[in-house]
């Protein structure tokens, strides 16, 4: 298979004392090998879930996978493995880099420790070749004097060095696939660039496939080669970079586009937000999830979900404007990269 990851009508709900919530409402998604693909939406959109379910990191309880599947690697039914299963696949096949390092690393133990336990756990690696993979991975991420800073604690680290630590950790067992969640959201704006100017350079030296999970649309434009919008636990549109930046056709996509400041002003341009808020995902609405917040909503909006309609082999939307006897409507914004 070309493909690294299918996902298909992925369904996750979370059991809580006020009742069922609707975190991802069947999501279909593939990731070639070698690509990297990017999830943007708004806090809540259910992003985060779909990538912790694909990793099998959100415990069940409270979270139950309602229903779909998430093949890896062409054989792994992920909805369906077991626990011992998922932490092998997951020391050995994939990684996942997190937005706050310090809560991810332990501060009690070394950084070279810390990179090199699931070499020996997962891949059977000696004492003495695990810390020359150390080693050679804290150099791979940029550190520099890497023999010594093995020999660190994470706290002796500042937040970007710390952010390339945990990106060796997740690139040292040589993973297929590798998951960054938010991973330069707790940074400041010249870490930010370098973390993405290194995820970028090591996506193109590894084998990696790798899912960027993001609000910033800097991000994707600089990284990924296709793109995934969520809303409200759907996907509402996707496309390839260029398709999402210069032709989008889902009215949440178009706010989303407007409310990113221009990247050559990032620090201090103002955020246009998409007015409203997202639905209740206790009881989402019976039409387009988007309809209470959408310009352009008609009728069958409120009552009818509306399907992926295809607009290329790579480009998609759901949005019955996009629907032959839909009524023609001017896109809002022009939005430049
Ligand atoms: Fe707006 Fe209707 Fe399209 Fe939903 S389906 S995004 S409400 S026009
Ligand atoms: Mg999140």
């Amino acid at each position: 298979s070309k493909n690294i990851l299918e996902v298909k009508d992925l369904k996750v709900s979370f059991n809580t004392y006020a009742g069922e919530v609707q975190a991802v409402r069947g999501v279909s998604f593939h990731l070639e090998k070698g690509e990297v693909l990017a999830i943007v939406g708004e806090s809540g959109c259910g992003k985060s879930v779909t990538a912790q379910t694909i990793m099998r990191l959100i415990p069940s309880p409270p979270s139950v996978i309602k229903g779909g599947s998430v093949l890896f690697d062409g054989k792994v039914e992920i909805t369906k493995s077991s626990k011992k299963e998922m932490e092998k696949i997951r020391g050995s096949e994939m990684g996942m880099i997190f937005q706050d390092p310090m809560t991810s690393l332990n501060p009690t133990m070394t950084i070279g420790k810390q990179i090199t336990e699931g070499l020996i756990k997962h891949q059977g690696l000696s004492r003495s070749a695990a810390n020359e993979r150390a080693v050679e991975m804290l150099k791979l991420v940029g550190l520099s004097n890497p023999e010594g800073r093995v020999n660190q604690y994470p706290h002796e680290f500042s937040g970007g060095m710390r952010q390339r630590v945990m990106i060796a950790i997740a690139l040292a067992c040589s993973p297929k696939l590798l998951i960054a969640d938010e991973p330069t959201t707790a940074l400041d704006v010249t870490i930010q660039a370098q973390i993405i100017e290194l995820m970028k350079e090591l996506s193109e030296k590894t084998e990696a496939s790798i899912i960027v999970i993001t609000h910033d649309l800097g991000v994707v434009a600089e990284m990924a080669q296709r793109v995934i919008v969520m809303y409200a636990g759907k996907v509402v549109e996707q496309g390839t970079v260029d398709e999402l930046f210069y032709d989008p056709k889902h009215p949440y996509t178009w706010g989303l586009l407007r409310s990113v400041p221009r990247l050559d002003q990032r620090s201090d341009a103002e955020l246009v937000p998409i007015p409203g808020t997202p639905p209740d995902l206790f009881a989402p609405p019976k039409g387009c999830a988007f309809a209470a917040r959408c310009p352009y909503a008609m009728g069958i909006c409120l009552e009818v979900d509306p399907d992926q309609t295809p607009l290329t082999d790579t480009h998609a939307a759901a949005c019955w404007l996009l629907h032959p006897d839909a009524p023609p409507v001017e896109r809002p914004v022009e939005v430049g990269r």
